[in-house]
């Protein structure tokens, strides 16, 4: 299947001629092949995406929401439609092996904009309380800005409360991933949405990215990506007293309990890490084992590695200096005294941005690449004496995004959980849920995505009281 690249941007409901000259060209991280270009956005570009969503807001916002909802479930249609060369799409990007990419890339934002087609139709936007009627009012024209990591889903995580709130929106992808961004904006038009509630302007996170999270028509800016881009979002947000949802990074631990099933949670939590070659920002990169299966965890974990092959089962990293980045963590945990019980820094074949499945043990809390988020395919296993020794190394790090808790009773596995400092813990396994909230405590983050907390980002509350 052959991928497609438009040249313009789409605003106010039509492909559009970029304002400047330049483009972007966008890499198979698979061959290091360039299959399309796109325009490079300029602060010109956004300012007219802007207009048009400012234009379209009032009309947006008044109109009902199970009209809205009709619309919404027209875009989660034509994506399922469109699977397929979704899937493609992402692959050729991304790289994602096309099992991955067709059933989480392309099947996961499906489901995602179903579930705010759903709560458009049913949610509260009015209550009584009291003497008062407290309305549940759109926030206004959203600027969503996007990592290449999971590239649909966070689009369609930011997109779909939008419009079932009300706002309209001006999206950023990745500089990386715009062909994605492009096939969903074609979606969008199919779908019959009106002209300006969205609207897609590619280009660099600090040329095009910075001139929509700094642009005084937007009311709210959500952006998923590295802490360091996202505080200086929050910066910009705050001065010009703005709305900010910001989803961060993280380095999540999975907390193996004593009496747990230790091959299951070392084999889930090494699935976990694996897939999409560990660029996740909810990944369990952190493996804690008690000290008495400690070694018994290791030889199992890197047994399971061994079943990910590069180029096979595992993808490569999306682009050269993600690639130079993950290698350089190796590198460190080697210097920093750590143990590599698979893998390691060479490249595993001789063409794509491939790091082979890292496994490191006798990996104490303050390494580097205990600490850091690595973004690849990289476990540390860390050794705990006692539940208290345990919670300390969980939660020492700056982050708090999601993790992992196995005991033998999910009970005591939840109540070690509510002891950490983070937004999300699957208990023994638990399945990953769509409409659960997800965000992070600490500098993983402002705010939450998905179901109807994911929504309520979008809203802002008035009261008439009677
Ligand atoms: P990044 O911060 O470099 O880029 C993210 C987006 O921001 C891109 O669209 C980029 O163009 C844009 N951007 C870059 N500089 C900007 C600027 N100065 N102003 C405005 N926009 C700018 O991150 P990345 O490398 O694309 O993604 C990896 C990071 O994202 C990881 O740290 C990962 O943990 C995080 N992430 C978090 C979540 C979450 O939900 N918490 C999900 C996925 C990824």
């Amino acid at each position: 299947m052959t991928v497609q690249a438009q040249s313009g941007m789409y605003i106010g409901g039509a492909w559009r001629p970029a304002l400047g000259e330049e483009t972007l060209p966008v890499v198979n991280p698979a061959d290091e092949q360039i299959v399309g270009h796109v325009p490079a956005g300029t602060p010109a570009d956004v300012d007219a995406a802007v207009s048009a969503a400012r234009e379209a807001f009032p009309g947006w916002a008044a109109t009902p929401p199970a009209e809205r909802a009709a619309l919404i479930g027209a875009v989660r249609d034509g994506l399922a439609a469109r699977k397929d060369e979704i899937a493609a799409t992402v692959t050729a990007e991304l790289g994602a092996p096309p099992a991955l990419a067709e059933a989480v890339h392309a099947g996961l934002p499906i489901v995602v904009a179903g579930s705010y087609a759903e709560l458009a139709a049913t949610y509260a936007f009015e209550e009584k309380v009291g003497n008062s009627t407290v309305y549940a009012e759109p926030v206004g024209v959203v600027g969503a800005i996007t990592p290449w990591n999971y590239p649909l889903h966070q689009i369609v995580a930011k997109v779909a409360p939008a419009l079932a709130a009300g706002c309209t929106v001006v999206l950023k992808p990745a500089e990386d991933t715009p062909l994605t961004a492009q096939l969903f904006a074609q979606v969008v038009h199919d779908a019959g949405l009106p002209a300006g509630v969205f609207n897609l302007v590619t280009g660099l996170g600090p040329v095009a990215g910075q001139a929509l999270a700094g642009h005084e028509g937007v009311d709210l800016v959500s952006f998923t990506g590295s802490t360091a881009v996202g505080r200086q979002i929050g910066a910009v947000a705050g001065a010009a007293v703005k709305r900010v949802a910001l989803e961060l990074g993280g380095k999540s631990a999975n907390v193996i309990l004593p009496g747990a099933d230790l091959a299951k949670a070392v084999n889930v939590g090494v699935a976990n890490v694996m897939a999409n070659s560990g660029q996740t920002c909810s990944a369990w990169t952190r493996m804690l084992v008690h000290a008495d299966v400690y070694e018994e965890a290791v030889s199992l974990a890197a047994d399971a590695v061994a079943k990910y092959a590069p180029g096979e089962r595992v993808g490569p990293l999306v682009n050269a200096k993600q690639l130079e980045r993950v290698r350089g963590y190796i590198t460190k945990g080697v210097e920093e005294g750590a143990r590599i019980v698979a893998g390691g820094a060479e490249a595993p074949l001789e063409k794509g941005y491939y790091v082979s499945p890292t496994v490191f043990a006798d990996v104490t809390p303050e390494m580097t690449i205990a600490q850091e988020e690595i973004f690849g395919p990289v476990i540390s296993i860390l050794r705990y004496e006692d539940e208290d020794d345990a919670l300390r190394i969980a939660n020492g790090t700056v982050y708090g995004l999601a993790g992992a808790v196995w005991a033998a009773e999910p009970e005591t596995a939840a109540a070690f959980a509510r002891r950490m400092d983070t937004g999300q813990v699957d208990i023994n396994g638990g399945r990953f849920n769509p409409l659960a909230p997800f965000g992070g405590y600490k500098q993983s983050g402002v705010g939450r995505e998905l179901g109807a907390h994911g929504l309520s980002e979008y809203l802002q509350t008035k009261s008439l009281q009677f």
